[in-house]
């Protein structure tokens, strides 16, 4: 799909307000925008506008490749000592009896029933609470790779590394290591929100601050490996925070080169504390993905999760910045459809993924987690289509 100007047209443009157009001249060479350009593409950025600068970004470093994972989650709770308001997921633990809480054995088997399966990652990830120390999550990665050590074990954010750190009374650094010897492949984006005080005070209060949240992945990076990051918008925030938040991963980034892909999170306002405030329009999703394409220019991926924003919309995303779509998540996640997301059911077949990117005319890769290409979907013609599915009606045209 071409739903963009070239960059080339939009520069010809006479008509151009003088800031975009340096904004654009920068992008066009390659060079990078400052905070105070980020927020005038918040502020003035029409959609047509950032979406051609995002797009030739995109096109430039990954032609039409469209990537995508086979994982599964696994939650190991969804009580939660924390009460962050934006959360439709958790659980309070006074009403604990309404959540679920694993034993290991309970995650095995859920790690065991994808046994033969071709998945090549499994994404862990929950609430918080004090059995979950470092000792369990230890244990339960050990028990993962002695049962599949190929399976890339992407686990955790610091909301939980640092709860269960500071119970364990052990630094970031020996934490971070501890992980990584028990068999920690990689850390998820999660719990990031909205770096700036003003605004995770009020929404995520209580949990990591932004700057730990950042230290944890600083330190991970530090033990050569990889991660990635998030930012929940489109609730309190104003454009100025998004920016913050934006530049603060733009700078770890310059730093450690660690991260790997950038994932904007829409906040949704069902069954959680925030009812009231609307949410964000497709136009301002697609403005976002745009606008952090173009910021993050140390960021090698822009991922949409289609669970989140619907099938219809990770399809336009392609065309705004974003090269990498959350891939075929099983049934077995709950997170999304609790949150009011667009898919009550967050499950696709490779088949239905695979169709959903070559629909509008981009080329699905397979990837691990690490972005080593598993297979090229280009051309791929699936058993599903070849079949055989019975004589075809064709429509009656000469009644005599
Ligand atoms: S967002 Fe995470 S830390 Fe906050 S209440 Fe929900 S599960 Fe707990």
């Amino acid at each position: 799909m071409q739903a963009n100007k070239p960059i080339e047209v939009i520069l010809e443009d006479k008509t151009l307000d003088s800031q975009l157009r340096a904004i654009a001249e920068k992008v066009f060479l390659g060079t990078r925008i400052t905070e105070q350009e980020g927020l005038h593409l918040f502020e003035r950025g029409e959609l047509a506008f950032v979406g051609a600068l995002a797009n030739h970004i995109r096109e430039k470093r990954h032609s039409g490749h469209t990537y995508f994972n086979r994982n599964f989650h696994i939650e190991p709770t969804n009580v939660c000592l924390y009460t962050c308001s934006f959360c439709s997921y958790s659980r309070l633990i006074k009403k604990r009896e309404e959540g679920w809480e694993y034993s290991t054995e309970e995650i095995m088997d859920i790690v065991r029933k994808y046994d033969g399966e071709p998945v090549t990652e499994v994404h862990i990830v929950g609430g918080v609470l004090p059995q979950y120390d470092v000792e369990f999550y230890s244990e339960l990665f050990r028990q993962i790779k002695a049962h599949r050590p190929e399976l890339h074990i992407k686990a955790l954010t610091p909301v939980e590394y640092h709860y269960i750190f500071k119970k364990a009374k052990v630094s970031y650094e020996e934490g971070m290591q501890l992980m990584k010897e028990a068999g920690l492949d990689s850390m998820p984006g999660g719990g990031a929100e909205i770096f700036h005080p003003e605004i995770r005070d009020q929404i995520a209060g209580g949990k990591c601050s932004g700057e730990q949240w950042l230290r944890i992945h600083e330190i991970w990076h530090e033990l050569g490996r990889r991660s990635n990051a998030t930012m929940l918008y489109g609730h309190i925030e104003e454009y100025r925070h998004r920016i913050h938040h934006l530049e603060e991963l733009r700078k770890l980034q310059d730093k450690t080169g660690g991260f790997q892909t950038f994932i904007p999170l829409k906040f949704r306002n069902k069954g959680n504390q925030m009812s009231h405030v609307p949410e964000s329009t497709v136009i301002e999703d697609l403005r976002n993905y745009a606008i952090s394409r173009i910021y993050l220019d140390n960021f090698d991926h822009i991922k949409a999760y289609w669970p989140m924003i619907g099938r219809e919309v990770a399809q336009l995303s392609l065309a705004f910045g974003v090269d990498d779509i959350d891939g075929t998540i099983d049934d077995t996640t709950k997170i999304y459809s609790m949150a009011g997301s667009e898919e009550q059911s967050p499950a696709l077949s490779t088949r239905e993924l695979v169709n959903l990117i070559r629909r509008v005319g981009r080329q699905p890769i397979e990837r691990d987690t690490l972005y080593n290409v598993i297979q090229n979907y280009t051309d791929h013609v699936f058993e599903e289509d070849t079949a055989f599915k019975g004589y075809v009606s064709l429509p009656v045209t000469n009644k005599h």
